[in-house]
């Protein structure tokens, strides 16, 4: 197929403001995509070269992209660069340089940035430079508009992989009734390539097919919330497995002999900055084949747990060995997913909890989760006020019957979490960040607030829930613009429902994830979510890089709280 008719399509992307449009025009266009290019043309819709977890990505700075735009039209460097500082935007500079080719086709585009992808090591950039070049020498103006978009990262259609499931549902099997399998099987699958190259060849027989595989992570199973401590035993009649709730970054580690990957809990690869980890399991857990999954969290020199904060300075791609040393961490392992050739979410968690037990060699730096097993409340409010005195956030109260399977990527009521903000009267939410006002006075030059939404499951988009202003730091708050500016865009996104009194001065791509502390919902006609949900008094607590926008807070979540109150 013409890479031609995918830009096309992007452009018709960009102009439209509704997510309706939006599936429809991409499911008119996938019915039409070769089943061989199918996965190529999901990637690039989603604004990648390969699925999430394959941590295959280009790897070029914006000068770089220059140099190649300046190679390829044979002007000088500093021409395009006066252009990209008048236009702000790569894609429309490729585009002006780069006019003299057509005919791309979407194999041609995806092989040469897998390519360029690939190269690596020194002397490296040079080469990537130039084959990118060579393929914007080949593209029309269009094509290499989408071409430098994609390579920088900047393609922010806001087509996130539930749309795409959506359309998927629509073109192969004319209408969305399918959406349910697709999900269920996303879940356990979450390459979006791979689900449109099934559903394109086999259909819907071939998607309820789809398993746990090693080296493929599945979508994480998450837990509800109570208003009250003693409604855990309404939702958990029989036993409970009462475990310790860390505070730190959720990993599944997938074990394939010599092969180890850490997932997080975006699906992104993590293995590179946890080599500590990946030798802990090579040495501690005792199968060559098996999925596991835990919560790592910082510790000190004598073990003690250290704020979710400590645990971030790891995530960095230099000095990696540095802070393995300066930052030590546990992790903490409370599930199995798969062992020995055999997959484990449909089996209760006794069943999983026994096969972990059986692999686990407890250290000082990986253990078998903290935990009892109980019927009464009276014990789990004992083991809650335990395990926060030793640092710890709170409890996860689990169903412990036969029937309390791994519910991939769903939030429902097997798992119930319980915080020690939540006896203040406070809660905390994963809010995604959409828009923002000007600063005014003291804030001048930065932003005053935020507009913060949860996320619309059922409609895959972004509803308002708070105006966020107050608990940053004046630090953060200075370095507010610097941190967003990545993602802001001239007009609001097609996926996000903003009423009219709340209009933002800066538009955002949903990408950055708050969390926010509240003291109370109420109903305030000016926000979006759920009959007209607001947050009260909301305060910064971090930011979350470890969750995507679509593991924000739902509003059927906020719904459910509100009724409760
Ligand atoms: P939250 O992020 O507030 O929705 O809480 C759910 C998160 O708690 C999970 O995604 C895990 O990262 C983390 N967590 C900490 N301890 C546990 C545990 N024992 N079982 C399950 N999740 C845990």
């Amino acid at each position: 197929m013409k890479f031609s008719k995918l830009a096309g399509v992007f452009e018709k992307l960009e102009k439209v403001s509704s997510g309706n449009k939006m599936r429809g025009i991409l499911a008119g266009f996938f019915k039409k995509v070769p089943g061989k290019e199918i996965a190529i043309a999901a990637y690039f819709t989603t604004g990648r070269i390969a699925s999430q977890y394959e941590d295959i990505v280009i790897n070029l700075a914006e000068k770089m992209v220059i140099k190649s735009i300046a190679e390829a039209s044979g002007r000088p460097e500093k021409d395009v660069n006066e252009v990209y500082k008048d236009k702000g935007d790569i894609g429309l500079v490729a585009e002006k340089f780069c006019s003299n080719g057509g005919n791309l086709s979407l194999k041609d585009v995806f092989k040469s940035l897998r390519k360029i992808a690939e190269m690596s090591g020194k002397g490296s950039q040079g080469g990537k430079i130039t084959a990118l070049a060579d393929l914007l020498k080949k593209a029309s103006g269009i094509e290499a508009r989408y071409v430098a978009r994609l390579v920088l990262g900047t393609l922010r259609l806001g087509v996130g992989d539930m749309t795409v499931l959506d359309a998927l549902s629509i073109a192969f099997t004319g209408s969305k009734e399918a959406k349910k399998d697709l999900e269920h099987a996303y879940n356990i699958c979450p390459d979006i390539g791979e689900m449109a190259e099934i559903i394109a060849g086999r259909g819907v027989k071939g998607i309820k097919k789809i398993n746990v595989r090693l080296g493929r992570p599945v979508r994480m199973m998450l837990a509800q919330r109570v208003k009250k401590i003693k409604a855990i035993k309404e939702k958990i009649p029989g036993k409970i497995d009462v475990e310790e709730k860390y505070d730190g970054e959720r990993m599944q580690i997938h074990v394939d002999g010599k092969k180890i990957r850490i997932f997080s809990r975006r699906m992104d690869d993590i293995t590179s900055q946890f080599p500590d980890v990946v030798e802990q399991v090579r040495k501690n857990i005792k199968s060559k084949k098996c999925v596991i999954e835990g919560e790592c969290v910082a510790v000190d020199k004598k073990g003690n747990m250290l704020p979710f904060q400590k645990l971030m300075q790891r995530r960095r791609k230099y000095d990696v060995e540095e802070y393995v040393r300066k930052i030590p961490v546990c992790l903490y392992l409370f599930d199995l997913l798969y062992l020995k050739g055999e997959s484990y979410i449909r089996k209760g968690l006794p069943d999983r909890h026994k096969a972990l037990k059986s692999i686990v060699k407890d250290t000082r730096h990986l253990k078998f989760v903290k935990r009892i097993i109980t019927e009464e409340i009276d014990e789990l409010e004992d083991f809650f006020n335990k395990s926060v005195s030793r640092g710890g956030e709170g409890i996860i109260a689990k169903d412990y019957s036969e029937d309390s399977i791994y519910r991939a990527g769903t939030r429902g009521w097997l798992w119930i979490k319980w915080k020690q903000e939540y006896q203040k009267m406070a809660d905390t939410f994963d809010l995604v960040v959409v828009g923002a006002y000007a600063g005014r006075g003291k804030r001048a030059g930065t932003y005053g607030a935020l507009l913060c939404a949860v996320y619309n499951r059922e409609k895959d988009e972004f509803d308002t829930f708070c105006k966020l202003g107050s608990g940053f730091t004046d630090k953060q708050l200075e370095e507010l613009p610097k941190k967003l500016k990545k993602f802001k865009i001239k007009k609001k996104h097609a996926r996000v429902n903003i009423k009219k009194s709340m209009k933002p001065d800066v538009y955002f791509t949903p990408s950055v994830v708050v969390e926010v502390l509240g003291a109370e919902i109420t109903r305030s006609p000016s926000h979006s979510a759920g009959e007209d949900l607001a947050l009260r008094f909301p305060r910064f607590r971090n930011y979350r890089p470890d969750k995507s926008p679509e593991q924000a807070t739902t509003v059927k979540e906020v719904t459910q709280m509100f009724k409760k109150k």
